[in-house]
């Protein structure tokens, strides 16, 4: 039998394989700036790797280093934000807090 279970939610590099939306919402910053949700103002987010329906020239690849993006969910409305480029959200746990300098 196939294995048809299809890969769900984060790829590990945000949250060790915890499994997703299963997992707790985080804090995120972009910039070392804390980020709120852009619709409802909440800063807790699932995170998970988008991959973009880009099909043109290699050109993209050039820029952007690759075809992903990183969506940051919001936990209270769903909001997605999407990501693309060099700087990708970090996220932090939310029982830790921001880290030390984050502008909000
Ligand atoms: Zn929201």
């Amino acid at each position: 039998m196939p294995d048809r279970r299809m890969p769900v939610g984060d790829v590990g590099w945000d949250d060790r394989g915890m499994g997703g939306l299963r997992s707790d919402p985080k804090l995120v910053t972009v910039l070392g700036r804390a980020f709120r949700c852009l619709v409802c103002d909440h800063g807790l987010f699932w995170s998970r790797q988008v991959k973009l329906s880009t099909t043109s020239a290699s050109s993209f690849d050039l820029v952007w280093g690759n075809r992903s993006a990183t969506g940051l969910i919001c936990a209270r409305c769903g909001y997605v934000h999407e990501f693309a480029g060099r700087e990708r959200p970090a996220l932090w746990s939310a029982k830790v807090g921001y880290p030390e300098g984050t502008e909000s």
